[in-house]
């Protein structure tokens, strides 16, 4: 479990897990000691505040599984900046993304030669809880990268 989170970030650290019926729920933190302001970069280490953010990730030993990351915001230190506070960030997932990059990178493998609404089916007995919806937009927005 803790090589799994090890590998989305080395910084994040594993704290437990339950299951639940089809699914792993891990809690997990960072242990990362400085964060930079997306806007000016300046380093912090002074912590404003935490919150819970949840997102799906790959399945383990195949059951779903979805991450719970007590995520930090922190201080801007630069005076003529105008961001006050800023929330962490990671490479392994977007901004406001409920999904990690990795899982949506298994969603457009499975679903890119079938219809979205059997990739759907297919995703949410083996891999995550997806919508027909939501596949077609990790595609969409795939083909409008590339
Ligand atoms: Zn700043």
């Amino acid at each position: 479990m803790d090589d799994s989170i090890k590998l989305l970030d080395e910084t994040l650290e594993y704290i437990n897990h339950e299951v639940i019926k089809d699914t792993i729920y891990i809690n997990v933190k960072s242990s990362k000691e400085v964060a930079y302001c997306p806007d000016c970069n300046t380093s912090s280490q002074r912590i404003h505040s935490h919150y819970q953010r949840s997102f799906q990730d790959l399945p383990i030993s195949g059951k779903k599984s979805i991450v719970n990351l007590n995520n930090r915001k922190f201080f801007c230190n630069n005076k003529d900046c105008n961001r006050r506070t800023f929330s962490e960030k990671f490479d392994f997932i977007g901004d406001k993304a409920k999904k990690t990059k990795r899982l949506e990178a298994e969603i457009i493998n499975l679903s890119k030669n079938m219809r979205s609404i059997s990739a759907s089916k297919l995703l949410r007995e083996n891999i995550a809880t997806v919508g027909k919806s939501t596949v077609c937009n990790i595609l969409k927005k795939r083909n409008t990268n590339t």
